[in-house]
């Protein structure tokens, strides 16, 4: 079952004077089947921020509030759905485990790393079980060993059934997901799906892809070596 569907998506910013526009997506269709963990590339500039923060119909702020601990950050979506207190502690129990944050649900936020300030924005934005999870370059800000323990979280959130929809420029992030979706110049210029690859297989196949997209001009013809 599909539960996003994209048709025909365009986005022209105008400036503010109105006198320069920037076509950020001129004509991009997929659609996202439930359970499924897909990954968009492309080059800086090619119009993935903006495919997502239509799909999430707002931007994102990741950002925890300061003056509230962990727990009490993760919580706030809740609080302000008037969820009862015992509901929220039930919910948050399993998810900051999975998370590797329970243990530092009541830090603030400068009191913890990058890598768990990042994971527990990620239990905020689950904890109201969003049928779907959008992330815009998730692992941007992490070193390498927080970026594994990311992966590893989105890879086990997946397979307990979460769909994920997931802008990076990570080819190793990009080879954790079921399927990547390649995007320029505003348009979905190639896709892979992963099959019975192994990460490792992946990895080379989106290396391969991201050689060839960027070694193409934009009206499809190979550049000259
Ligand atoms: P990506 O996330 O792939 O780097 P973006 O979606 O941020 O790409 O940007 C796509 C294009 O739209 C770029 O040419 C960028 O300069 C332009 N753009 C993005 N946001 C704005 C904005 N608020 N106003 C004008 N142009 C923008
Ligand atoms: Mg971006």
């Amino acid at each position: 079952m599909a539960i996003l569907e994209v048709q025909g998506i365009e986005k022209i910013y105008t400036t503010r004077f109105g006198n320069n526009q920037v076509k950020a997506l001129s004509d991009v269709y997929f659609s996202v089947e439930q359970g499924e963990y897909v990954a968009v590339m492309g080059e800086s500039g090619s119009g993935k921020t903006t495919l997502l923060n239509i799909l999430a119909a707002l931007d994102q702020n990741f950002n925890l509030l300061d003056n509230f601990t962990l727990r009490d950050n993760i919580f706030l979506p809740l609080v302000l759905a008037g969820m009862q207190y015992d509901e929220m502690e039930k919910r948050l129990i399993p998810l900051a485990k999975v998370l590797g944050i329970h243990d530092l649900l009541g830090k603030f936020p400068y009191e913890v790393s990058g890598g768990q300030k990042q994971r527990a924005a990620i239990a905020r934005a689950i904890i109201t079980e969003p049928k779907l999870l959008l992330a815009d370059e998730p692992t941007g800000a992490l070193d390498s060993k927080s970026t594994d323990s990311l992966l590893d979280v989105f890879g086990k959130l997946n397979e307990g059934g979460q769909t994920i929809v997931m802008v990076t420029h990570s080819v190793k992030a990009a080879s954790h997901a079921g399927r990547v979706l390649f995007i320029k110049d505003g348009v979905i210029f190639h896709q892979i799906y992963r099959g019975e690859a192994t990460n490792e297989e992946m990895y080379q196949r989106i290396s391969d892809s991201l050689t060839r997209m960027l070694s193409q001009n934009p009206q499809g013809g190979e550049q000259d070596a």
